[in-house]
C-alpha cells in the first residue's frame, strides 16, 4: 500500500512540473554560443572573399566532406586579395560530422561555422552545398566580387586588418574571433612547446651526428650516415599528399554527380 502511494506520488509530482517541451519547428531554442552548425565562407569588409582555395580544410576533414578547386585571380577578375581564390567549393552534408576541424585548418578565417542546424532534406543532391550557398551575404558597404582590392594594395594589408580585429567586427563574427583568439593563444603555446622539442631534437641530432662521424672514422662507413640523412626525406610527406590530391578530384566529380 505504502509503495503504491509512493509510486503515485512520483506520478503527481511529474504531472504538475513545468513542461520543458519546445514546439519545434514553430518554436526554436537558440543554440549554445559555440555550437557547430553549418559552415559559412566569410568575406572581407569590401566584399572580396577570404577563401584562397588552398584546400587545407579539405585535407583536415576526417569525413572527406569538402571539395575545393582553386583558381588564379586576375586584374580583371579578382575574387579575393592575393593570387588565388576558391573557384569551386562544396561541402557534402551527408558526410560532414560538424566537428570543426576544417575551421581550425583554415589559414585566413574564411571558413567558420554558424548556429544553423536545419540541414535535413529529402534528396541527396541538395545536401551538397555549393560555394554560392555557403558564402556570407553581402552586408552594407560590401560589393559583389569580382572587383579590385579596396582595403589595401596587397593581401598583407587585408591580413593586417584581420589581425587588428577590424574585419571580425565588420563581418559580424566578433564572437567567433574571440573564441579563435583563445584557440590561437593555445596554438602559440603549442608552438612554443614544439620549438623547445625541436631544440631538443637538434641537440640530439648534433650528438648523433658526432657519434656517426666518430663511427665513420673508426669503421670507414662515413657514407652510411649520409644515407641516414636521406631518411629525412620521409618528412616530405607533401609528395604523399600530392598523390592524395588525385583522389580529391575524383571525389569532386562524384560530388557533382551527387552520388556520395
Ligand atoms: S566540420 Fe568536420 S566533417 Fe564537417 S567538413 Fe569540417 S572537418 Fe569535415
Ligand atoms: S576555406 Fe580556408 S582552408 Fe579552405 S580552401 Fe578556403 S582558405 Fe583554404
Amino acid at each position: 500500500m505504502l509503495d503504491s502511494l509512493k509510486g503515485f506520488g512520483v506520478t503527481f509530482h511529474e504531472m504538475f512540473r513545468k513542461v520543458d517541451t519546445v514546439q519545434y519547428p514553430e518554436g526554436k531554442r537558440p543554440p549554445a554560443p559555440r555550437f557547430h552548425g553549418r559552415h559559412q565562407l566569410n568575406r572581407w569588409p569590401d566584399g572580396l572573399e577570404k577563401c584562397i582555395g588552398c584546400e587545407l580544410c579539405a585535407w583536415a576533414c576526417p569525413a572527406d566532406a569538402i571539395y575545393v578547386e582553386g583558381a588564379d585571380n586576375t586584374e580583371d577578375g579578382r575574387y579575393s586579395p592575393g593570387e588565388r581564390y576558391g573557384h569551386v567549393y562544396q561541402i557534402n552534408y551527408l558526410r560532414c560530422i560538424l566537428c570543426g576541424l576544417c575551421v581550425e585548418a583554415c589559414p585566413t578565417r574564411a571558413l567558420t561555422m554558424t548556429g544553423e542546424y536545419e540541414l535535413a532534406d529529402d534528396n541527396r543532391e541538395t545536401l551538397i552545398w555549393t560555394k554560392e550557398q555557403l558564402l556570407a551575404p553581402l552586408e552594407q558597404g560590401m560589393e559583389a566580387p569580382p572587383h579590385p582590392m579596396r582595403l589595401g594594395s596587397d593581401e598583407k594589408d587585408y591580413y593586417d586588418l584581420g589581425s587588428a580585429g577590424v574585419v571580425g567586427r565588420a563581418t559580424g563574427d566578433a564572437a567567433d574571433d574571440a573564441g579563435h583568439a583563445a584557440d590561437d593563444a593555445g596554438h602559440a603555446a603549442d608552438h612554443t612547446g614544439r620549438a623547445a622539442d625541436d631544440t631538443g631534437h637538434a641537440a640530439d641530432d648534433a650528438a648523433s651526428s658526432r657519434r656517426d662521424s666518430g663511427a665513420s672514422q673508426e669503421s670507414g662507413q662515413g657514407k652510411q650516415s649520409g644515407q641516414g640523412k636521406q631518411s629525412g626525406q620521409g618528412k616530405q610527406s607533401g609528395q604523399g599528399k600530392q598523390s592524395g590530391r588525385g583522389k580529391q578530384s575524383g571525389r569532386g566529380s562524384m560530388q557533382r554527380e551527387g552520388a556520395t
